[in-house]
C-alpha cells in the first residue's frame, strides 16, 4: 500500500475529479484540486470546502505552476482534459493543443519530482474498428482526419505513450487508465453526454435525441465505482507501470437507455431519432459497440463495478448522493 497523504488532482473540479477528491478527503487524503474551470465548477457542489482541500485556478501547461504544485504531493491525478463529444467535434485543434500540452506538463513535472501519476486515457483510444470487448493490448485505430473527433483520441493515446516513455527513461512511476462512459450525480448535460443529456430531455417532456438508429451500445458505469479503481491503483504500486480498463459490465443499447430514462420519469417525451449528419455534420464517425474487459484490474486489485444499470440510472435521476452541480447550459445547442 502507498501512503497518500497528499494528492493533487488536475480537473479537480470536473466530474469525476470532484468525486475523487471527494472519495479521497473521506479518507484523510489531502487534496490540491488544480482546474481551469472551462468546464469543471467551482465552488463545487460534489466536493463543498472542507477541511483538507485547496483549490487553484490555474493551467496545466503552467509548467511552473504544476511543478510548484507537484513539489508538495505524494501522488498525482491527472484528468484535466477537454473533454464532451460535442466539444470535440466543435473545437479539434483547441482539443489537441490543451491536451497535448497539458499532459506533457504534468507528466515531465511529475517525473522530475519522482511523484507517481495516474494519467486519464480514455476508450476512444480503441477507436472505430475495435471490436468489443477491448482488451488493452488490442491495437487501437484511429478513423481519417477529416473526422475531427480523433483529435481527442490522438493526444490521449500520445499521452499513454509519453508516460511510458517517460517510465522507461527516467523512472517516472505512473498507472494508466482508459475510462469508458462514466456517469453519475453531478454531471451536466451540457457537454453532450447522453445519460445526463436523456434525463434532462426526459424531464422537460422535451424529444430525447437519439443518434443513429440507436442500436450502437455502450457499457456504462458509476462514477463511485471508477473512483473507487483509480484510488485502488493508486494505492497498489504493484499495479503501476501498466495500462487498465476501467469500465461497466452492462451494455445497453442508447434506444434502450432512452426507454428506461423514460419509464423511470413517467415521462412522455417522444423519441426523435437524429442523424448523426445532423447532429454533428459530415465527417462525423463513433465506435458501433463499445465494452470493456476488464479482467486486466480486476486482477490487479481486485476491482470490478458494484453497481448496476438500474442503479446508474436511477442516481443520474436523483442527482443524490454527492451533490449535483447545477446544470451549465450555455454550450448546449
Ligand atoms: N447519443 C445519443 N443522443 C445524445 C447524445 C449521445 O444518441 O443526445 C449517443 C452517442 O451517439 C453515442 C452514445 O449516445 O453512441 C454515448 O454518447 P456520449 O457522448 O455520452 O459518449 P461517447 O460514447 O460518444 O464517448
Amino acid at each position: 500500500m502507498s501512503p497518500l497523504k497528499k494528492a493533487l488532482i488536475t480537473g479537480g473540479a470536473g466530474f469525476i475529479g470532484a468525486w475523487l477528491g471527494r472519495a479521497l478527503l473521506d479518507q484523510g487524503v489531502e487534496i490540491v484540486a488544480l482546474d481551469d474551470l472551462s468546464t469543471g465548477t467551482w465552488p463545487n457542489p460534489t466536493l463543498g470546502e472542507p477541511e483538507g482541500l485547496t483549490f487553484v485556478r490555474g493551467d496545466c501547461a503552467d509548467a511552473a505552476l504544476v511543478a510548484r504544485l507537484v513539489e508538495g504531493c505524494d501522488f498525482v491525478f491527472h484528468l484535466a482534459a477537454v473533454v464532451g463529444v460535442r466539444r470535440v467535434v466543435e473545437s479539434p485543434l483547441r482539443t489537441a493543443l490543451v491536451n497535448q500540452a497539458t499532459t506533457l506538463t504534468v507528466l515531465e513535472a511529475a517525473a522530475a519530482a519522482g511523484v507517481p501519476v495516474l494519467l486519464a486515457s480514455s476508450s476512444e483510444v480503441y477507436g472505430p474498428l475495435a471490436t468489443a470487448p477491448f482488451r488493452e493490448d488490442d491495437a487501437g485505430s484511429f478513423g481519417p482526419p477529416e473526422q475531427g473527433r480523433w483529435t481527442y483520441a490522438l493526444t490521449k493515446a500520445a499521452g499513454e505513450q509519453m508516460a511510458f516513455a517517460l517510465g522507461r527513461e527516467r523512472g517516472l512511476p505512473f498507472v494508466v487508465v482508459r475510462l469508458f462512459n462514466t456517469v453519475g450525480p453531478g454531471q451536466s448535460a451540457a457537454f453532450g453526454m447522453v445519460l445526463p443529456r436523456f434525463v434532462d430531455q426526459a424531464r422537460r417532456g422535451e424529444p430525447m435525441t437519439v443518434y443513429g438508429d440507436g442500436e450502437q451500445t455502450r457499457v456504462f458505469c458509476h462514477v463511485a465505482d471508477v473512483v473507487d479503481a483509480l484510488v485502488a491503483l493508486a494505492r497498489t504500486p504493484s499495479s503501476w507501470g501498466r495500462l487498465y480498463n476501467v469500465g461497466g459490465v452492462q451494455s445497453v443499447s442508447i434506444r434502450d437507455l432512452a426507454g428506461k430514462v423514460r419509464e423511470r420519469l413517467g415521462s412522455d417525451s417522444p423519441i426523435r431519432h437524429v442523424p448523426f449528419v445532423q447532429a454533428f455534420g459530415d465527417d462525423f464517425a463513433e465506435a458501433r459497440h463499445r465494452q470493456p474487459d476488464i479482467g486486466r484490474i480486476a486482477q490487479a486489485v481486485g476491482w470490478s463495478p458494484r453497481r448496476g444499470l438500474d442503479r446508474i440510472i436511477d442516481d443520474a435521476i436523483e442527482g443524490a448522493g454527492a451533490g449535483a452541480p447545477a446544470p451549465r447550459r450555455e454550450h448546449e445547442r
